[in-house]
């Protein structure tokens, strides 16, 4: 292990039956940067990305995280190292305002116990940092609404935020833009420049012109092998990468 790749898996594989979803699949994520997972279709990315975030186990292959193998360790156990997923609505609490989303994350990074939580030194010290995050994240003017009466896209920003809140070294993005318009996804393809500052983030995105302005590095996966991997110069102009894409 060498400390420029933070992320790195290898002969990752996973069938369903005799089908094999994933296989093979050697992904090196560096340090520090945006990687974007893409691929056609079919080629495996969501199953790739499931066994990343621990929805799945592998059928064979193993996963290291900082030089420490996580192929075993499940998912509330990556995050405690800092390997963090996003873009779950469903891990917004639709009742709770959106300033309370973002407490409710500190409150959970930083270990207190509910009855800490509730005093009010603490509230208000929680209140200051959240809404610090909410300023930051364009939602400080709907802090006091509950998350339920969010634009879809908003929702979507106060969902980076709260896990932004967790203070995630790396991050893992399932498809961030998906079901946005023009207007959200260049919003969102800002706070995820901005949630790239110090931190690595992984993202499977189908929107190739995000992923070109936003990946520093791309690996290309079709048939659940890995097919390409560069910058998005070079996958794009891979033959093998455009005939996959032509051909799915
Ligand atoms: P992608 O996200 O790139 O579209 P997936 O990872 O969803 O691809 O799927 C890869 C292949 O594995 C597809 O052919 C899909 O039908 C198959 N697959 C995914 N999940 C299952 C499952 N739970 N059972 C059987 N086949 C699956």
């Amino acid at each position: 292990m060498d400390g420029e790749h933070i992320l790195e898996t290898e002969g990752l594989s996973k069938s369903f039956g005799g089908f094999a979803a994933v296989s093979d699949v050697g992904l090196r994520v560096k340090r520090g940067t945006i990687h974007a997972l893409i691929g056609p279709n079919g080629a495996g990315k969501t199953t790739c990305f499931n066994l990343l975030t621990k929805f799945l186990a592998p059928t064979a292959g193993s996963i290291r995280y900082n030089g420490r193998d996580i192929t075993r360790t499940n998912a509330a156990g990556i995050a405690q190292l800092g390997l963090v997923r996003s873009f779950q609505i469903s891990a917004v609490f639709l009742h709770l305002t959106v300033l309370e989303n973002v407490r409710v994350a500190l409150q959970r990074q930083r270990g207190a116990s509910f009855d800490f939580w509730r005093s009010e030194k603490v509230l208000k010290r929680y209140d200051a940092a959240a809404m610090a995050l909410l300023e930051e994240f364009g939602l400080a003017e709907v802090a006091h609404r509950e998350a339920t009466e969010l634009s879809y896209g908003r929702k979507r920003a106060l969902e980076l935020a709260t896990t932004l809140a967790l203070e995630p070294e790396m991050m893992l993005l399932d498809e961030p833009m998906a079901g946005m318009g023009h207007e959200d996804i260049a919003r969102i393809a800002g706070l995820i420049r901005k949630a790239a500052a110090g931190r690595t983030i992984l993202m499977v995105e189908h929107n190739l012109s995000v992923v070109a302005d936003l990946s520093d590095r791309i690996t290309v996966l079709a048939r659940g092998k890995v097919l390409a991997e560069g910058d998005y110069a070079a996958v794009s102009a891979d033959p093998r990468v455009i005939e996959a894409y032509i051909g799915a």
